[in-house]
């Protein structure tokens, strides 16, 4: 099966970073990958030209369709650069007061506004308990009735740490996750995030996942290229 691999470059990057990205990922032989670059909203016109198979995100979306929203930005805004994906409730922004609430909000305006949402769940601590997954996952999906929808399993004490769950911990998030959107009348891909890296990549595919969301090796385009090379030929 392909897998995503899904480069989130959070508040990093200048326009020289964007213009070397572009040039090096489409220089990029893939074939049984797809790949979507996530970079700040202001550098979306950075990769413009991306080849085919290379698609576009974006970080954060409106929760609302409202035009008197200032500094938000709706989807229809996104889809004008080519985007097609946006991650929502990253924990970064949930740590920043993004309740399950407003990220339900978000999915259905992606969902209504044909933004594929990349739904970002993931329990705080290394004791906290899993079981937090289901009530995140019936949250953001509670709003839709039907539509792609994408998870990306992000313990959040490995998010920059250089820790990873074991790939049998990986498995019973993705058996949360993927059953309980089945019970919501979803299937759903789902990925793993957090300290992913060109060398533990290809262990962890093992795991029942369909790809990756990347942070910190996004930043490091030849660790980036290898990564996408490792999975390609995993
Ligand atoms: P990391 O970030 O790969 O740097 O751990 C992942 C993420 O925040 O999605």
């Amino acid at each position: 099966m392909r897998k995503l691999i899904v480069a989130n470059y959070k508040m990093n990057g200048n326009c020289e970073f964007f213009a070397e990205v572009q040039k090096k990922v489409n220089d990029l032989k893939v074939k049984d990958t797809n790949l979507v670059l996530c970079p700040p909203f202001v550098y979306l016109n950075k990769l413009n030209k991306l080849n085919k198979q290379i698609a576009l995100g974006v970080q954060d979306v409106s929760n609302e369709i409202n035009t008197k929203s200032t500094g938000q930005i709706s989807p229809n805004m996104i889809k004008e650069f080519g985007a097609k994906y946006a991650i929502v409730g990253h924990s970064e922004r949930r740590a920043n007061g993004e309740t399950d609430e407003l990220v339900s909000q978000k999915v259905a305006v992606c969902v209504d506004n044909d933004l594929i949402p990349i739904i970002c769940v993931g329990e705080k601590t290394k004791n906290s308990s899993i079981s937090v997954l289901k009530k995140q996952v019936q949250s953001a999906l509670s709003k839709i009735k039907c539509g792609k929808v994408i998870f990306a399993y992000e313990p959040v004490w490995a998010i920059g740490s250089g820790e990873i769950p074991t790939n049998e911990n990986i498995n019973k998030a993705s058996g949360i996750i993927k059953s309980t959107a089945k019970k919501c009348g979803f299937d759903v891909d789902m990925l793993y995030g957090g300290s992913v890296n060109e060398k533990n990549c290809v262990e962890l595919l093992k795991s029942e996942i369909d790809g990756f969301l990347l942070g910190g090796v996004s930043l490091k385009i030849d660790a980036y290229l290898k990564l996408v090379s490792e999975v390609e030929n995993a």
